[in-house]
């Protein structure tokens, strides 16, 4: 806490109030960001950036941000950089006069793309001086790149690659590309930006954290106040709430700039058009494992349909609700009223499901005159009347769908209802919700239905409703709580008030594993063509990085493979990235690596702990500290196109699921949290 009550200095000359913020400034944060992986340190040095930017500048406050979290937009906007490596190394070399084929060599040298860019530009004489760049006409450069279309769109995205790398400043002081640490290169972050990782171990939960220090700072300096560790709890938490329920810097910095971080609840709430981060749920072994949680308290069990989730947005035309800021351009008008579906990661659905919006209407009762539902979208046969399996959905094209070429019909289950007719209802109890939901909405015959509910408390009971979920082709239950404060909805949180129970724990462990694909070795006999197994990874976010944790070959079709294949030869790189953890040493060295982009779901029989794996071995679980934990008898389910890389099951969890297979903490000990 020491940096927020030091007066604040700055050592850029350039940079007076009011003028924009030089981008060298964040860079210098960037590079001491880097230095460190303590989490406060990495926060003291935010924080205090943000607080300059405020104190100076802050109409930069919000790109500042933005690009602290590597992103140009609102994950809903759309707004992608669609760059992929060879075409910023095209960049480079055409900046700086050097051919590709000598960047791809420096590139298998060196790892690291910006790295890369360092050297380039040392190795080039500078002419003149170029402007220096700013915060503000970085990120402009940067969406000037993502929404370039059409025709010669590559081309286009190059130039302005190179517009920008020729003004950054290459050197920082003291770049060590030896040991890619330090420096605050501006072109190394640049590229990284452009590549999707700044990989300085930077959390976007930090940066939420330190920007809340940094305003209520700020605001206390301005009332001749020192801040107090109350205040400053109190603003973390509200910035915190206030982003789970509405997702978007563009709409909370400013409005925080100028009505004070705490009143920010009442400028920034929930509301259609802007999709809010899921509740999710923890695994549980046993139908006793939620006995023992909820123990006292009422709960209910619903089905856990096996589909994709889907956010459903609607506002009529004449619900007099003032959305004209920042909704969704995903919106699309239906019946009386405008519509749009999101999928788990903020994505807009809506091309993919216009039968969905097109049906809409018929659910909706008269009264109902804006809402914000949480579902589940599920293929379904009409001829049975039932529930398909998840594979069915996944045939679905994904964009630009025909309702006339639709040939897998989907049934949306609502599951909860978040916000209605003006307010948003997430503090209301699970109870009051569901009432809320069955009063507002007319069930459909295969289109729209409530997910299956029972608020039974005994142990046969859940039995016997667990086996007619899986007769009824579901995954298993939701068992949520139901009364009081707590069974209010949590966006984004992972929470212990949502368990889930699939058919598949009772046997194996706890739940399957989301893994990341780092690499593949070629195949043999059958497999010649395409490749016969795969390395995989769980996430660690503390470090930015993903960890091995399993070689798999079990699970695939000859089909499947195929169409692995041609998905990931795309995706090959010349050698792992610097943050993959893993064995180094021939025969446990794939035969080629990946770009970290594919998540599959995964079983396993257990885990046990080997020194050929990383995953995990921050947790604690090997007292030798050598040893990682892998999957034996790792299965292959199905690809898990709703997740990125950086939702997979992270280090933390598969250490959790260790211990709780080891039954170190016999199910007592505490709930896996990667929450804020
Ligand atoms: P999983 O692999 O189990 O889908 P996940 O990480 O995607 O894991 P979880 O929170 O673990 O998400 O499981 C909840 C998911 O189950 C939700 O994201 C939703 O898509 C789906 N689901 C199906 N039925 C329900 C229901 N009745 N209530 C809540 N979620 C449900």
């Amino acid at each position: 806490q020491a940096t927020l009550k030091s007066d604040v200095k700055h050592p850029y000359p350039d940079w007076k109030a009011g003028e924009p913020v030089p981008y060298a400034a964040l860079c210098q944060t960037f590079s001491l960001v880097e230095l460190t992986t303590k989490r406060l340190e990495i926060m003291a040095h935010c924080a205090l950036f943000l607080r300059q930017v405020l104190r100076l500048t802050p109409e930069d406050l919000l790109p500042t941000v933005l690009l602290m979290v590597n992103k140009l937009a609102p994950d809903y906007a759309g707004i992608e950089l669609g760059i992929g490596e060879s075409l910023i190394m095209k960049a480079i070399g055409e900046s700086t006069g050097r051919s590709v084929a000598i960047i791809k060599q420096d590139q298998k040298e060196i790892g690291d793309l910006g790295l890369v860019a360092v050297k380039s530009r040392s190795t080039q004489p500078t002419m003149f001086k170029p402007k220096p760049l700013a915060i503000r006409g970085v990120l402009k450069g940067l969406l000037g790149i993502a929404t370039v279309t059409g025709n010669g769109a590559q081309g286009r995205k190059v130039d302005g690659i190179k517009k920008l790398l020729s003004a950054a400043d290459a050197s920082g002081g003291k770049v060590d590309i030896t040991k890619d640490k330090g420096g605050a290169s501006e072109a190394k972050y640049l590229i990284r930006f452009l590549e999707g990782k700044l990989r300085l171990g930077l959390a976007e939960k930090t940066v939420i954290v330190s920007l809340a220090q940094a305003v209520v700072a700020h605001e206390a300096t301005q009332k001749g106040k020192v801040p107090d560790t109350s205040d400053i709890e109190k603003g973390e938490a509200i910035l915190k709430t206030v982003y789970s329920e509405l997702p978007s810097y563009d709409v909370i910095i400013p409005a925080m700039v100028e009505h004070g971080i705490m009143n920010l609840r009442e400028y920034c709430k929930l509301r259609p058009g802007v999709p809010l981060k899921p509740m999710l749920a923890n695994p549980t072994k046993a139908i006793t494992e939620v006995l023992d949680r909820f123990e006292g308290r009422n709960f209910t069990c619903e089905y856990k349909y096996d589909g994709e989730r889907a956010q459903i947005h609607y506002v009529a035309k004449d619900a007099q609700e003032d959305l004209s800021q920042s909704t969704s351009n995903a919106s699309k008008e239906v019946g009386k009223g405008v519509a749009s579906i999101f999928s788990r990661n903020s994505e807009d659905l809506s091309k993919k499901y216009p039968d969905i919006l097109a049906k809409l209407p018929t659910w909706v009762k008269e009264d109902t005159k804006s809402f914000v539902l949480d579902c589940e979208s599920v293929a379904w046969d009409i001829d049975e009347k039932k529930v398909l399996p998840f594979q069915q959905l996944m045939t679905r094209k994904k964009k630009d769908v025909k309702i006339e070429d639709v040939k897998v019909k989907v049934c949306v289950f609502a599951f909860d209802l978040l916000y209605l007719n003006g307010e948003a209802v997430v503090t209301k109890s699970l109870r009051e919700r569901r009432e809320l939901l069955h009063k507002s909405f007319t069930p459909v015959e295969g289109e729209f239905a409530f997910a299956t509910c029972m608020n039974g408390q005994e142990l046969d009971e859940i039995q016997v409703f667990l086996d007619e979920s899986v007769k009824a082709s579901c995954e298993g239950l939701m068992v949520k709580m139901l009364d009081g404060e707590e069974s209010g909805y949590e966006p984004s949180k992972r929470s212990r008030n949502w368990l889930k129970i699939k058919k598949d724990y009772l046997a194996g462990i706890g739940d399957s594993l989301d893994l990341v694909v780092l690499g593949a070795y070629h195949g043999k006999g059958k497999r010649t063509s395409v490749y016969g197994a795969f390395l995989l990874a769980c996430y660690n976010p503390n470090l930015d990085s993903y960890e091995t944790v399993c070689n798999i070959g079990t699970g695939f079709t000859e089909v499947v493979l195929e169409e692995l294949y041609n998905q990931l030869s795309k995706i090959v790189i010349d050698r792992p990235k610097p943050f993959y953890a893993h064995s180094s040493g021939g025969q446990h060295q794939p035969d080629v690596w990946f770009e970290p982009k594919y998540v599959w779901e995964v079983k396993t029989a257990d885990l046990t702990l080997s020194p050929r794996y990383k995953a995990g071995m921050k947790e604690g679980v090997d007292p030798s500290g050598e040893k990682g934990i892998s999957l034996r008898f790792p299965r292959f389910i199905k690809i898990r196109d709703d997740k990125k890389a950086d939702e997979a099951t992270t280090s933390r969890q598969v250490a959790e699921m260790y211990r709780k297979q080891e039954s170190v903490s016999k199910n007592k000990g505490p709930a896996v949290d990667d929450n804020f």
